[in-house]
């Protein structure tokens, strides 16, 4: 690929990054308040001003008014500013990592492999979804959103699970599951972690604080496949995320069942391990 496309692909992923993440901060503020999040326009929360176009373009609009409405003057929580960078900063990552897997979609190749990337594709778009906007409800409300969390997991068994499926109905799986491996673990966990620590917080009852926020952005940003555990192969590798993942979970807990998240989350990530492992076997 050349230096032109490479760049205009991690620039056109980096922007949708920032588009999502502006629909992101509609859903975290609309769902658990129960308004619908297609219907109704967005408003100043303070003067009750409807906003306009050139008040809603991501990050640039709250850096453009300095963080303060245009109408009212009232300041506006950096917040929506920061998620909007976040999800952007996610998705630039990603495209970095994965440019050669997930240009594609831009490059519009044969007809299956176009199939294939854009499930792909969508999929990675709902995964970051899913876990950015339940991170953020449960932050804000203490409440887990079952649906949320259920939705991350199933995300993140059907990628990795699915180019066996292909390859099962006679699509070139040599050719397929090479790269295909490579973003499933490039940005699979995306939707595995926040989904991880969403139900270990149903299982221990405990609220979502700032700790897991934390934890949670670290999962996300560092695609671990890149930067952390690039050495030894794809087992090796899970089991030390988990050890990574649930020490750093326990260490942040001050709660006397501290020492059990982290072998729930060993046991959790040891038994998805397994059971992919059988479904390849059955795939293959
Ligand atoms: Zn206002």
């Amino acid at each position: 690929m050349t230096g032109f496309l490479y760049g205009f692909f991690i620039v056109f992923f980096t922007l949708l990054g920032f588009i999502i993440g502006s629909f992101l901060n509609v859903i975290i503020y609309r769902i658990p308040a129960g308004r619908s999040v297609s219907k109704g326009h967005s408003m100043c929360m303070t003067c009750g001003h409807t906003l306009g176009a050139a008040d809603l373009v991501p990050v640039f609009s709250w850096l453009f008014l300095k963080g303060k409405c245009r109408y009212c003057g009232a300041p506006i929580a950096s917040r929506y500013a920061k998620i909007e960078s976040f999800t952007g900063l996610t998705f630039c990552i990603a495209s970095v990592v994965a440019v050669e897997y997930c240009a594609p979609i831009i490059l519009w190749p044969d007809n299956i492999s176009l199939i294939f990337y854009t499930i792909y594709f969508l999929m990675f778009i709902a995964g970051c979804a899913v876990a950015i906007s339940s991170m953020m409800i449960l932050y804000d409300t203490g409440k887990c959103f079952t649906g949320f969390a259920i939705t991350a997991m199933t995300l993140k068994i059907l990628s990795s699970i699915l180019p066996y499926i292909l390859g099962f109905y006679g699509y070139n799986k040599e050719a397929l599951l090479g790269s295909f491996e490579q973003i499933v673990l490039t940005c699979g966990k995306v939707a595995f972690s926040v989904g991880l620590t969403a139900i270990l917080c149903l299982i221990f009852k405990r609220k979502y604080g700032k700790a897991e926020v934390l934890i949670d952005i670290v999962m996300l940003s560092i695609p671990y496949y890149g930067l952390f555990f690039s050495a030894g192969d794809e087992y090796l590798r899970t089991v030390i995320t988990a050890l990574v993942y649930g020490s750093l979970m326990s260490i942040t807990r001050s709660d006397k069942l501290r020492k059990y998240s982290a072998i729930t989350v060993f046991v959790i990530y040891i038994v998805y391990m397994a059971v992919r492992f059988c479904l390849i076997k059955i795939f293959q």
